[in-house]
């Protein structure tokens, strides 16, 4: 397909009509109103609002674009609706709706919405496919709230991270190429050293805020998640083992409760591109694999805190408690152990410097977008593949740089095949970053090759994707891990009578990338977040 059929074939799937049999489907789940020319149907800013189809008239969706916040309206015609992502996270609505013509309207609330996409798979496929289009269409337009910090700053990276992997659309503007940024800022009284900012129609202006802050005014951590202090079970890290945790726990009758420091999906969820994962053919992205898990959890009743993050785990009278960096304390029967994994770090001078301005481990819209010309990407496996691959199809030239004289060993066939086919990828064989090159932002790189030759490449970006230690720190000594960190269970603990993936203390499982021993994949720890649920069953009747 070409570039304007594709384009084409995006937006019919990001504004679609619905026909006469799904308008009657989804008629008992919301009320039918008149509304008249003019009538504001939804406000800008509004929280929780309704998701609505449009019966007969015209609808018209108001969103400020770009920099300069320019209103452009897009019209939604019989058996279109109106939403994006955040309407399913009951945040505030990006735009103002209105009707363009006296028109009758169906409005569902978004519990109900829910309801239909948990009950029809046709409905929710079309629902959640339009979401997730428009977001990346609005992505690329940038519209909605705004993020107004230097890329410089690691904060201003981390708030733009924190949103993004969230799904939420902001518009960022840096005050080191965007004169309009400090005209904003002056405006509101602020200085640079205010930054970043954060501004959402309808709620507080935030300066140099925390994440936590960031979290809870774009309503990540829906408010029906923030009520109980005891759970049956307690899921830590909503990656593919986490979610699939919560998924079984919620369905099998166990109040569950998981807690995410980022954002749901993991590192699957930094994914441009899962390719075989069982049941999609055509392949899925990280982040819409995440939005349906984490929808399906949802729909069982399992409540995700986002934006949270554990810091201990102890346990007294057959109890487990969960300490929090905010100084909460939430405790369980059983607590499923699933914070997976991080990319290491290379080994390279004045790393940290360019880290969030040059230097990144994942490759989504936000890392491309910052980046320009050519970038190079570290490591020889199917993570550093998807994001050569990614990055190319952004129009950027990649140097795929790995240490081995080839990728057979370490990469899968169709991700090679892929590169050897896509003319904006060169992969430079047995070479290795040596030195980070440019003063405030990364402008190149110098690599040593294995036969003591060096070169220097330009490159606005480095994607490092250089094998991963687990998330484990945060358990303190109590639970047995090997020499690299990685949670011992079953068989490989001390204590006589461990169910498989049971941790070195009764009640407590290690599921996923962070346990000793597992196969670094989206399926397997999905297969071991299900499998969890049912040995926490077993130990908790013994
Ligand atoms: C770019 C990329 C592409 C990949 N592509 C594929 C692919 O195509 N196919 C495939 O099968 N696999 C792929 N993988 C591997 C796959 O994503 C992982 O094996 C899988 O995500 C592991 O799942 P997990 O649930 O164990 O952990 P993770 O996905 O690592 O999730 C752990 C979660 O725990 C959270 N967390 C960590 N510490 C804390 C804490 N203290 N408190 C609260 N939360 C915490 C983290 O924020 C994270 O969200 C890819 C990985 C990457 C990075």
């Amino acid at each position: 397909m070409g570039g304007r059929e594709a384009d084409a074939a995006e937006f019919a799937g990001a504004f679609p009509t619905l026909d006469e049999v799904q308008l009657t489907q989804l008629r008992p789940f919301g009320a039918e109103t008149e509304v008249a020319r003019g009538e504001v149907l939804i406000r800008e800013g509004e929280l929780g609002a309704d998701c609505v189809v449009v019966l007969t008239g015209e609808l018209e969706a108001v969103a400020h674009y770009g920099a300069t916040g320019d209103p452009v309206s897009t019209p939604f015609k019989p058996g279109q609706f109106v939403g994006v992502m955040n309407l399913l996270s009951g945040e505030g609505a990006y735009v103002t709706v209105t009707a363009s013509a006296d028109s009758r309207v169906l409005r569902i609330p978004l519990a109900r919405l829910r309801d239909v996409m948990g009950q029809d798979v046709t409905l929710s496929e079309i629902v959640l496919r339009a979401f997730l289009l428009r977001h990346s269409l609005l992505m690329r337009l940038g519209t909605g709230p705004k993020v107004i910090g230097s890329r410089y700053k690691l904060k201003t990276r981390e708030i733009l991270e924190l949103l993004a992997r969230n799904r939420i659309t902001v518009t960022w503007l840096d005050v080191e190429s965007n004169p309009g940024a400090e005209q904003i800022l002056r405006g509101f009284g602020f200085t640079v050293d205010d930054t970043p900012v954060v501004l959402v129609a309808g709620q507080p202006i935030l300066r140099n805020p925390s994440l936590a802050e960031v979290a809870a005014v774009f309503g990540i951590t829906p408010s029906s998640s923030k009520s109980a202090d005891s759970y049956d079970l307690i899921v830590v890290g909503a990656g593919p083992g986490g979610l699939a945790a919560a998924v079984y726990g919620g369905s099998e009758g166990l109040s569950t409760l998981v807690i995410e420091s980022v954002a749901v999906g993991g590192q699957a969820g930094t994914s441009s591109r899962i390719e075989n994962y069982l049941g999609f053919p055509a392949g899925l992205s990280g982040q819409e694999l995440a939005a349906r898990a984490a929808l399906q959890a949802q729909k069982f009743a399992a409540a995700i805190l986002v934006g949270c993050v554990a810091q201990s785990l102890s346990s007294a009278d057959g109890l487990q408690a969960v300490g929090l960096t905010d100084g909460r304390t939430l405790s369980g029967r059983a607590v499923v152990v699933a914070t997976g994994a991080r990319y290491r770090r290379l080994s390279v001078p004045r790393l940290r410097d360019f880290e969030g301005s040059g230097v990144y481990y994942s490759a989504t819209e936000v890392e491309a977008s910052a980046c320009s010309h050519g970038v190079a990407v570290v490591g020889g496996g199917n993570s550093a593949g998807q994001a050569a691959i990614f990055l190319a199809r952004k129009g950027l030239h990649v140097d795929l740089l790995i240490r081995g004289p080839s990728l057979e060993s370490s990469m899968s066939r169709y991700l090679i095949d892929e590169i050897s086919k896509e003319p904006a990828i060169t992969v430079r064989y047995a070479a290795q970053v040596v030195e980070l090159i440019g003063s405030d932002r990364l402008a190149g790189i110098a690599l040593e090759t294995r036969a003591g030759g060096r070169a220097e490449i330009d490159a606005s970006g480095l994607f490092s994707f250089i094998g991963a230690e687990p998330n484990s720190d945060w358990l303190g000594a109590g639970i047995e891990r090997d020499p690299d960190g990685f949670i011992l269970t079953g068989p490989d603990v001390a204590s006589p009578g461990s169910l498989p993936l049971e941790t070195s203390r009764p009640a407590v499982f290690a599921v996923g990338d962070v346990r000793h021993g597992s196969i670094k994949r989206v399926a397997t720890a999905v297969g071991e977040g299900a499998m969890a649920v049912r040995l926490v069953h077993e130990r908790l009747l013994r």
